[in-house]
């Protein structure tokens, strides 16, 4: 007969398993057939449905082939608006939002967030109408030339201070794509360079403004973030929790683990899963998911992205499990996140099971004639998400 713990039940186990305290509130934890009484690892996990505070859903057919997949797991997420064009205008997020809620799932209640491109050209009050109207949950700032479809981002802060200072004003994030484009600064310092030149004087600036430090990939990001006050948040990637640069680079080249920012050395990857399973509540999941199709990615000059909407939830709770901190996983899932965008919480759930079968996850997902290869962690997933998309 299952049997589900109780939260002090659940607390219980992980400190007589762990030898360390726990935070007092933990994931609803239900330990199934297994693991009370024999003081067998937790194998089955209930938390509220997560959602992906960073993600890229592309448009047309790579929007209609990637969307079941995050739609099945997460409840909402915040959509990149990096197309071509870029979504710069409340009209423009209104039409994608309509784009993105026509591909759904039928039956799903998916909930798009929209973001709105900031460029040197953005009107204060099309962002403040559009955040009146619930349009839209952020703007997001790329620096100019940063990543995937960033030509047309910000390259000269001052230009944009009206529109911070708006934002600010009526409390609506910042989201920050945090590298400089600086050709002189090594890809690898890039992140670390943004945060002294351009988002502390930005932060001091505008102080008011509230501001997600997106997929923080350096122990500097982390650290940014511990000490930067109220007013700021990071999200944390799963695939830069998994990876360093040794497996994009050494023994051969893995196009599919280059994404921006460039995953970086083993001690900044070890500081990324100690903030995330830290319980600290400035750090949040946004997996990144950012498909390219294989003959894109494959190339002389391939693009960077890591399509990890498939098995982000799976390999997040493998994360977790592996630093003993399965109970903090609802918080950097599914209650962060909620919290600094000041929005409730998911109402439904979602049910993880580690129970010897692996994932139904494929490695790649067809796209018109062409394919987007899956992130592929290099070793087995063991945890999994029990429902999966219908295709
Ligand atoms: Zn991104």
């Amino acid at each position: 007969m299952r049997r589900r713990a109780d939260l002090t039940q659940g607390l219980r186990f992980c400190q007589v398993r762990r030898g360390r305290l726990v935070p007092a509130r933990a994931a609803r934890i239900d330990l199934g057939d297994a693991g009370w009484d024999g003081g067998r690892a937790v194998t089955e996990l209930t938390i509220r449905r997560p959602d992906d505070w960073h993600l890229h859903l592309r448009d047309g057919a790579m929007l209609a082939a990637v969307l079941p997949w995050t739609a099945a797991h997460f409840g909402r997420a915040i959509i990149m608006p990096n197309l071509v064009p870029p979504v710069v205008t409340a009209s423009d997020a209104a039409a994608y939002r309509q784009r993105i809620m026509d591909a759904l799932p039928p039956g799903s209640d998916f909930q798009p967030l929209m973001t709105l491109y900031l460029t040197e050209t953005t009107d204060p009050d099309d962002v403040a109408a559009a955040a009146a109207s619930e349009l839209v949950t952020a703007v997001k700032l790329y620096p100019a030339g940063a990543t995937t479809n960033s030509a047309s981002g910000v390259r000269d802060i001052e230009r944009v201070l009206p529109v911070l200072e708006r934002m600010a004003e009526i409390g609506l994030p910042l989201c920050v794509h945090g590298e400089v484009t600086d050709p002189e600064v090594d890809i690898f310092d890039r992140e670390a360079v943004f945060l002294e030149r351009v988002l502390e004087p930005l932060r001091r600036r505008v102080p008011g403004l509230r501001v997600v430090l997106e997929h923080v990939t350096t122990k500097e990001g982390v650290e940014y973030v511990q000490e930067g006050g109220r007013g700021i948040a990071g999200t944390l990637t799963v695939h830069h929790m998994v990876i360093n640069r040794n497996h994009l680079l050494a023994g051969g080249i893995r196009p599919h683990y280059y994404c921006l920012p460039v995953a970086k050395r083993e001690a900044h990857r070890l500081a990324l899963r100690a903030a995330a399973v830290s319980g600290d509540g400035r750090f949040f999941l946004g997996t990144d998911s950012a498909p390219h199709t294989d003959a894109t990615k494959l190339q002389p000059c391939g693009c960077a992205g890591c399509f990890t909407a498939p098995n982000a939830i799976a390999l997040a709770a493998q994360v977790f499990d592996e630093e003993g901190a399965l109970d903090r996983l609802e918080d950097f899932a599914s209650l962060n996140g909620p919290a600094f965008y000041r929005l409730p919480p998911s109402a439904s759930s979602i049910r993880l099971v580690k129970d010897g079968t692996l994932g139904l996850v494929p490695s790649e997902i067809e796209v018109g004639a062409d394919t987007v290869t899956v992130f592929d962690p290099g070793f087995p997933l063991t945890w999994r998400v029990e429902e999966e998309p219908s295709q």
